[in-house]
């Protein structure tokens, strides 16, 4: 058994509200969420961060973010969403899983960028 929290949520070990997967991608919504709507993309064979990812993962990451607008709308996010990849520590990464937040709701969001 995988001891990374969302490689056992892919493989059904964990329950989640799963948004969406295909073969190579999964979404669910966040357990803790930072905004009205706030759900993560993320590829299902595991890549630590962003720091880890390289020229073989290219075709998965492109996937994601490809499919980050078709997914915020189905969750009502007509209007727009902030995206955001936390990588390693100075990053705040929590789960070290290489994962897509997609954040949005009725309101812009605020923050630093
Ligand atoms: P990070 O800080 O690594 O970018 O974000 C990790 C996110 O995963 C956090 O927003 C946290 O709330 C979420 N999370 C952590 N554990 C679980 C879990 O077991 N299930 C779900 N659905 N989300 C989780």
């Amino acid at each position: 058994m995988s001891d990374c929290i969302f490689c056992r949520i892919v493989a059904g070990e964990l329950p989640c509200r799963k948004v969406y997967e295909d073969e190579d991608v999964y979404a669910f919504h966040d357990i803790r969420p930072a905004a009205p709507v706030h759900f993560m993309i993320i590829p299902k064979r595991h890549i630590a961060s962003l720091a880890e990812a390289g020229p073989a993962d290219a075709a998965v990451l492109g996937k994601i973010l490809a499919l980050a607008g078709r997914l915020a709308r189905e969750q009502g996010l007509e209007e727009g969403f902030r995206t955001i990849i936390n990588t390693g520590r100075i990053g705040c990464q929590e789960v070290y899983h290489l994962h897509v937040h997609i954040l949005g709701g009725p309101e812009p969001l605020g923050g630093m960028l």
